[in-house]
C-alpha cells in the first residue's frame, strides 16, 4: 500500500535552495510503475539547473533527480515484467516510443524525450517516483540500488562515449580523459575494462588527479598547466587515439583536438557550452573525427548494469546523504568537495 503523502526536494526558483515539500504520492496508471526511491545520484547537471546556468526547465516547481534506483512499490494494470519489491534501476530518457530514434533503440535521442527530473516529469529526490513504462526499469540482481543509481547517468554516459570511440582506439596510443568528476572517474574504469590502452587524465584539480591515479590512470596532467598539451605529446608523440571531453569548454575542446592523433576520435560529453575552433588544414592531425555523445540508450544501460551486477564495474566513491541535506550537497558539489558521487537517500 502506498502512503498518501511523501517528501520531495523541489526547485521553485533558479538560484534558490531546493525546498522540501509534502506532495501526494503518485498512483500508477495503466502500464505505469511507482518506485520507492532508495538512491538518487546528485549530478553536476543538477547543480547547473539549480544555479540557473542552464535554465531550460519547462515547469517549476519540479522535483529534480535523474539517476534513480529503488524498489517497485506499486504497478499499474497490464505491467508484466516487474512486481512489488523488485530492486530496479530507472532509465531516465523517456521518448515517444514511436519515432525512428526510439524504434532503433536510441530513445535518448528522441526529439520528444522527457528526461526524468529535467522535464515535466518529477525526478527522484523524493520518496516515490512515477515511471511511465516498465521498459524503463532494469532489474538488479545483487547490486544495491544506492550503488546502481549513479550508474544510470554517470556510468552510462561515458560508456556510450567510449563505445563510439572503440573503433578508433589502439593499444599503441593512449586515451585522454578530460575532467575527472563522476563521469570521468567512471570513464577511467570503463576504459580499463574495454579500451586496452594507457589512460591520460587531465583536470584542473590535483585531488581529482590523485583519484584518477588511484583508479588506474597511468598519466595525469593538471590542465591549468600551460604546457599541458606538450606534456601529452611527450607521453605519446603521435597523439592520443581518442579524447573524451567531460567538461566541454573552449580550453578543454582545444586540448582534446590538439592531443588527438590522425584517424583519432574526439568525443565531447560535457555540455558546458564551449565552441571548438577547427583549422583542419593547418593542424598536425588530419582525419580526426568528432562526435557528441549524449547520455546512453536502454540497451547500453542494461550492459552497464550487467557489468556492475557481476562485479566487473566497481563503484566510484559514494557519499550518501538524506533528503534534508540536499542543499548542503549542492553547495559542496559547487565547491568541488564531492570526491566521487553524492547519492540522495530519500
Ligand atoms: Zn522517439
Amino acid at each position: 500500500m502506498l502512503p498518501a503523502t511523501m517528501r520531495a526536494a523541489r526547485l521553485h526558483e533558479y538560484g534558490k535552495p531546493l525546498l522540501i515539500d509534502e506532495l501526494a504520492v503518485p498512483r500508477p496508471g495503466a502500464g505505469e510503475v511507482v518506485i520507492r526511491v532508495r538512491g538518487a545520484g546528485f549530478c553536476h547537471s543538477d547543480a547547473h539547473v539549480i544555479g540557473g546556468d542552464i535554465p531550460f526547465l519547462p515547469c517549476m516547481p519540479l522535483t529534480l533527480g535523474h539517476e534513480n534506483a529503488g524498489e517497485v512499490a506499486a504497478v499499474g494494470a497490464g505491467v508484466r515484467t516487474v512486481k512489488d519489491g523488485d530492486a530496479v534501476a530507472v532509465y531516465g530518457g523517456w521518448g515517444d516510443g514511436v519515432c525512428d530514434y526510439c524504434v532503433s533503440g536510441d530513445e535518448n535521442l528522441c526529439m520528444q524525450a522527457q528526461w526524468v527530473g529535467l522535464s515535466n516529469y518529477d525526478g527522484g529526490y523524493a520518496e516515490f517516483l512515477l515511471v511511465p513504462h516498465e521498459r524503463y526499469l532494469v532489474k538488479l540482481k545483487r547490486l544495491d540500488p544506492q550503488v546502481a543509481a549513479p550508474l544510470t547517468d554517470a556510468a552510462l554516459t561515458p560508456y556510450r562515449a567510449i563505445k563510439r570511440a572503440l573503433p578508433a582506439m589502439s593499444p599503441d596510443y593512449p586515451a585522454l580523459v578530460i575532467g575527472a568528476g563522476g563521469l570521468g572517474q567512471f570513464a577511467i574504469k570503463l576504459l580499463r575494462l574495454l579500451g586496452g590502452s594507457e589512460i591520460i587524465v587531465a583536470d584542473i584539480a590535483d585531488d581529482k588527479l590523485a583519484t584518477a591515479r588511484e583508479l588506474g590512470a597511468q598519466h595525469t596532467i593538471n590542465s591549468r598547466d600551460t604546457a599541458a598539451l606538450e606534456k601529452i605529446r611527450d607521453i605519446s608523440p603521435g597523439g592520443v587515439a581518442a579524447a573524451f571531453d567531460f567538461v566541454g569548454v573552449e580550453t578543454t575542446l582545444a586540448l582534446a583536438f590538439g592531443a588527438t592523433r590522425r584517424l583519432g576520435r574526439v568525443v565531447q560529453v560535457g555540455l558546458a557550452g564551449g565552441a571548438a575552433a577547427l583549422t583542419p588544414l593547418f593542424s598536425w592531425q588530419p582525419e580526426v573525427s568528432y562526435s557528441v555523445s549524449y547520455w546512453g540508450n536502454l540497451r547500453e544501460l542494461r550492459e552497464v548494469l550487467a557489468m556492475a551486477d557481476d562485479g566487473r564495474l566497481t563503484p566510484i566513491a559514494l557519499e550518501l546523504a538524506p533528503l534534508d541535506d540536499i542543499n548542503d550537497v549542492y553547495d559542496r558539489l559547487r565547491k568541488g568537495d564531492i570526491k566521487g558521487r553524492a547519492v540522495i537517500t530519500p
